[in-house]
């Protein structure tokens, strides 16, 4: 006789889904960096996700999460640093930031 799944059995996989969704999850960063004056409100506000360049003084994606060398205004971040990333972008005064939450 087939038996149906326990209650226990059917928690775990509705966890599972819930841990696959949310891994799923991407969040990514842009500064338009041509267009950025430099006053550095978003690496003072959110300095794990943004600094200034040595160079020219304009903002970009600090190397950890930064998605390649080329563009050193393009990131991806963890969950955990979203909210500070929106901080800083809410806070540029010339609005050239942008945090984006995709699905994978
Ligand atoms: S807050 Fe905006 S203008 Fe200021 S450094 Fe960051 S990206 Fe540039």
């Amino acid at each position: 006789m087939h038996k149906q799944p326990s209650i226990e059995y059917k928690l775990i996989g509705a966890l599972s889904l819930r841990d696959a969704n949310h891994m799923s999850k991407k969040f990514t960063v842009n500064i338009e960096r041509e267009a950025c004056i430099a006053d550095g409100a978003c690496a003072a506000l959110c300095p794990e996700v943004f600094e200034l360049n040595e160079d020219d003084g304009r903002a970009q994606i600090t190397k950890q999460w930064r998605l390649s060398d080329e563009n050193l205004g393009e990131g991806a971040i963890p969950e955990q640093y979203v909210e500070c990333a929106k901080v800083a972008a809410e806070a540029c005064p010339v609005q050239v930031i942008t945090v984006r939450e995709e699905d994978a």
